[in-house]
């Protein structure tokens, strides 16, 4: 493996390493090769993986409760400061973060694939809300109270800090994921241990480089890089960990609810989504078409609010779909470190092959594919042909039990459908096991009241999509997640609350 010399790759195991020795294992190799080998090595010792030029800890058990006893000496300091002193600490924090929002946009485009503009304007931009957000609202939060008087009775409601916070996250949106966790964990009082995903850790690593300038005492907030399967596992399992906020898929939420069952452990599951947009024939396509494309193929449709099912009302099916191709095609695909890019490079090759798969299976049922993927031709600049890149793509004809209208897919592919009636749309739209986000367009209210009222969806945006105000509730229901987040809700599930009866 270690041919430095000669720049060979082997699976080889190298004989100078015992079982449990620290190692310095160096891949000079592409990312899916590199996370190939790491399973041939990983019962060697620690070592650092090396790929694309970025070097990342491969955190084992051993890293976990080293954090994990860090967090919780911390936690006795942290908790008993005023909501006003952390809150200055995010506030720095966010600066801190937002001085350097360049080079972190630059970090996580190059990491991630998304394009840089993306990366400038809603990933670290909102990394840097997520603190002040938190900063400002853990202010305002008061305690209830009551009173009995017949009973001699007052009552009232505490709410305290529950400890050491276990917090996941996925490679979509790194920072603005992981910090959309940290900020509030902190903000209550939690000291925490976060394991941002193995794909993407290059801007958690760079945020932890601002923490004890931003005035973050040592201990409060511990990173732990490494394999959801090592590192993350052993988060999930560690007694020490009262709760654990995860984002990702549904199937990694169902294993961490099964380990995390022994010890009773506190939850916040935020899972993928089957997306639907429901296009009524009244909708103001000017304003429909140009967002649905965005809602789309935004991030290489990376996002788990992205639409992949759209049901578009009959008397409009033939224009709609006749403009959103047009739209769509305009998208231009390739170099992310280009600011005029729309769609950049999926996560991996593997998640690419994924892609691809769901639109050939697609076609072997029937359906067809009016552009993207197989269609039409990749037009790489010349210098920028290496990559994971796919073009938008459109599917019709393609049936509601079809394994396209059915499982997130989590890439630039969706999935164009006609319907009838109001009542139709409603059931066509909720036969998924996801509950995440749907998108309704209509310029009567009644019936968006009525639509958005009866749809199985955590969220539902009218004639728009991605406008969110912090301070609701985040979240899915279904197979989409458990809990929700948010001001309040965060705030909930950061803090044990407490029941105080004094008689006078
Ligand atoms: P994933 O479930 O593979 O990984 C997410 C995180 O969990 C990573 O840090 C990973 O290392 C860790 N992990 C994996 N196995 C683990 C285990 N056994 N124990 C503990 N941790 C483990 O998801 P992904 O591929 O990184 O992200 C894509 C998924 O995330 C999609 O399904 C998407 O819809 C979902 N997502 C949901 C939201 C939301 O807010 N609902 C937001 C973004 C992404």
């Amino acid at each position: 493996v270690l041919h430095k010399s000669t720049g060979e790759v082997t699976k080889k195991k190298p004989k100078f390493l015992a079982k449990g020795q620290n190692a310095l294992i160096e891949l000079q190799t592409q990312r899916p090769i590199a996370l190939e080998l790491y399973k041939d090595f990983k019962e060697l010792g620690r070592f650092m993986l090396r790929y694309s030029g970025s070097t990342i800890a491969a955190g084992v058990v051993t890293e976990v409760e080293a954090a994990v006893k860090a967090a919780k000496d911390a936690f006795p300091i942290w908790s008993s400061k005023t909501p006003l002193e952390r809150s200055q600490i995010l506030n720095k924090l966010a600066d801190l973060i937002e001085r350097d929002l360049e080079a972190f946009a630059q970090a996580e485009s190059k990491d991630q694939g998304k394009t840089i503009t993306f990366a400038r304007t809603v990933d670290i931009p909102r990394a840097v809300h997520n603190f002040r957000f938190f900063a400002s609202s853990i202010l305002h939060h008061v305690t209830e109270c009551t009173e009995m008087p017949s009973m001699g009775c007052v009552h009232y409601t505490s709410r305290a800090p529950v400890g050491v916070a276990g917090l996941i996250s996925p490679w979509n949106l790194p920072l603005y994921l992981l910090t959309w966790k940290i900020a509030p964990a902190i903000a209550c009082g939690n000291t925490v241990v976060a394991k941002p995903s193995e794909m993407t850790s290059v801007t958690a690593w760079m945020m932890c480089k601002l923490l004890e300038k931003g005035g973050v005492p040592p201990g409060v907030v511990n990173v732990v890089f490494g394999t959801g399967a090592k590192a993350g596992e052993a988060l999930v399992c560690h007694p020490d960990v009262p709760l654990i906020s995860f984002t990702g898929s549904t199937l990694t939420a169902q294993r961490i609810t099964e380990r995390s069952a022994p010890h009773c452990k506190r939850l916040s599951l935020e899972l993928g989504g089957k997306n639907p947009a429901i296009i009524f024939d009244d909708a103001d396509l000017s304003q429909c078409i140009p967002t649905t494309v965005r809602s789309s193929f935004a991030n290489q449709g990376e996002i788990c609010l992205c639409t992949s099912r759209i049901f578009v009302q009959r008397g409009i099916y033939s224009e709609f779909l006749k403009r959103f191709v047009a739209e769509a095609k305009k998208w231009k695909t390739g170099n992310p470190s280009d600011p005029s890019t729309d769609v950049g490079a999926l996560i991996s090759k593997e998640h690419l092959e994924k892609v691809r798969n769901y639109v050939k299976k697609a076609q072997a049922e029937g359906a067809r594919v009016l552009c993207g993927e197989g269609v039409d031709p990749l037009a790489l600049p010349p210098g920028n042909q290496k990559g994971y890149f796919m073009l938008p793509t459109v599917i019709v004809e393609v049936k509601d039990e079809s394994c396209c209208m059915q499982e997130e897919i989590f890439g630039p592919v969706t999935c164009v459908v006609a319907f009838d009636t109001e009542e139709e749309v409603i059931q066509r739209a909720n036969g998924v096991k996801y509950g995440l986000a749907a998108t309704i367009w209509s310029s009567n209210v009644g019936r968006v009241h009525r639509v958005a009222h009866r749809l199985q969806s955590g969220l539902v945006w009218t004639n728009c999509w991605l406008v969110r105000d912090l301070n609701l509730p985040f979240g899915g229901m279904k197979a989409s997640g458990i809990g929700r987040e948010g001001a309040k809700d965060s705030y909930e599930f950061f803090t044990e609350v407490k029941t105080i009866t004094i008689k006078h």
